[in-house]
């Protein structure tokens, strides 16, 4: 090792940035006595029935690979419950590959349509492993900023002005993360126009349908037009509260799916059997358990956006997601300051909104996936904060 190590790394992966959710995580984690409202999962434990069917297929054995696609058992339930719920058709023998998370299927997704270069419009604030995953495949991701004078949802005209001959692809995720913010269908009818005029695919992250409150969830591939263009993301670790899991899926016309499942071959083969079996009571059994979950979701949603707003951070009734990303501005800080001091002051995590990208600044991520107990207190806490920073703010401190 001559030059030490950086000569044997590629410069793909030195240009990717490390997500700065972990980097408050885990200074969180180092922590006593911390409330996280940090990181993105469900507080529930996976429901019984699901952890039992799988309990019960290792009793008997079942240890063997799947089919590279999946078990077409767990496909067929995927596409039916693609069906029932969303009304978008898909056949389990050649349109679905269940994957190691959603997080997989977006790498698939982008891997089997960028060539060097091409750009995928990445509507921001985003999840913070779009661009990256579009860099690693060669493209180059492109920020489309929304705002909350519009609850966050990108318009078919800031769209348009980002196209350049070079944009493959868009990227939506509805609802979103981190805003919670949500298309209707109307508002995908309208960016149908425009992914229709200038030729692009659509690949639509969906992983938070199930938690939907306030509108029916519309999938992107059920609007006229689009199924053709449209590689569907869903998962089972936001609504059926299997995150540890690593199940996901994707679904797509015949020959985006032949494309992924010839990478995912290669470099995953399947995702594991046990699992996949747990999967497939998930979908059959767990109606009732995902809509009581929803339920109390909607619940502390409608308690974190009328606190936050009382204590004077302006936030949005997002629609969906289990997250609120309400506006720091009137503490005079940025959003890296106000996760850092209200960590140290007060020991509550938040994300600040800037790792989300740019038009993040200014706001925070508080996740509410997590007890009502827990979110009264870290209210308290923030509401303490607050006051102490806006008597700073107007110098009587
Ligand atoms: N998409 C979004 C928008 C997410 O928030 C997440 C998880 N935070 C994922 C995808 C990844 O989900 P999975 O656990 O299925 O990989």
């Amino acid at each position: 090792m001559k030059n030490g190590y950086s000569s044997y790394i590629s410069q793909l992966a030195k240009d990717i940035q490390p997500s700065g959710i972990r980097k408050f995580f885990d200074l969180a984690a180092s922590m006593e006595g911390v409330i996280s409202l940090g990181v993105g999962e469900p507080d529930f434990v996976t429901p019984w029935n699901i952890r039992e069917a799988t309990i019960l297929s290792l009793e008997q054995g079942i240890t063997s690979y799947t089919a590279n696609p999946g078990l077409l058992e767990l496909r067929q339930e995927i596409c039916k419950y693609l069906n029932n719920r969303f009304s978008v058709e898909y056949n389990p023998k050649d349109q679905v590959i269940v994957t190691v998370g959603a997080s997989q299927a977006i790498d698939l997704a982008f891997r089997a349509i960028l060539n060097q270069g091409e750009e995928v419009l990445i509507v921001e604030p985003a999840f913070v492993a779009y661009a990256p995953l579009v860099a690693l495949a060669g493209g180059k991701p492109v920020p489309v900023s929304t705002s909350p004078d519009n609850g966050f949802k990108v318009t078919p005209e800031q769209i348009e002005s980002a196209i350049t001959e070079k944009t493959k692809a868009i990227l939506l995720c509805s609802p979103n993360n981190p805003t919670g913010s949500m298309l209707t269908r109307e508002d995908l009818t309208e960016l149908a126009k425009i992914v229709e005029k200038h030729d692009l695919i659509v690949v639509s992250d969906e992983i938070y349908a199930e938690l939907s409150y306030d509108e029916t969830f519309t999938s992107f591939a059920a609007i006229d037009g689009m199924y053709e263009r449209t590689i569907l993301i869903n998962g089972f670790s936001k609504g059926f509260a299997m995150t540890g899991w690593r199940l996901g899926f994707l679904a797509a016309p015949v020959e985006f799916v032949e494309v992924m499942l010839k990478i995912y071959q290669y470099t995953t083969m399947c995702a594991p059997h046990m699992l996949q079996i747990g999967a497939i009571e998930a979908l059959r059994n767990t109606y009732h358990e995902v809509e009581e979950m929803r339920k109390s979701y909607r619940r502390r949603r409608n308690f974190m956006v009328q606190a936050l707003n009382e204590i004077g951070l302006d936030c949005h009734v997002p629609g969906g997601a289990f997250y609120v990303f309400p506006s720091i501005r009137s503490t005079g800080l940025s959003s890296e300051q106000f996760a850092e001091e209200l960590l140290m002051a007060e020991k509550v995590a938040v994300v600040p909104g800037n790792v989300f990208g740019e038009s993040g600044e200014g706001y925070v991520r508080c996740s509410y996936a997590t007890s009502m107990q827990q979110l009264q207190e870290a209210l308290k806490r923030m509401q303490r904060f607050v006051q102490s920073r806006k008597m700073v703010l107007h110098g009587k401190l």
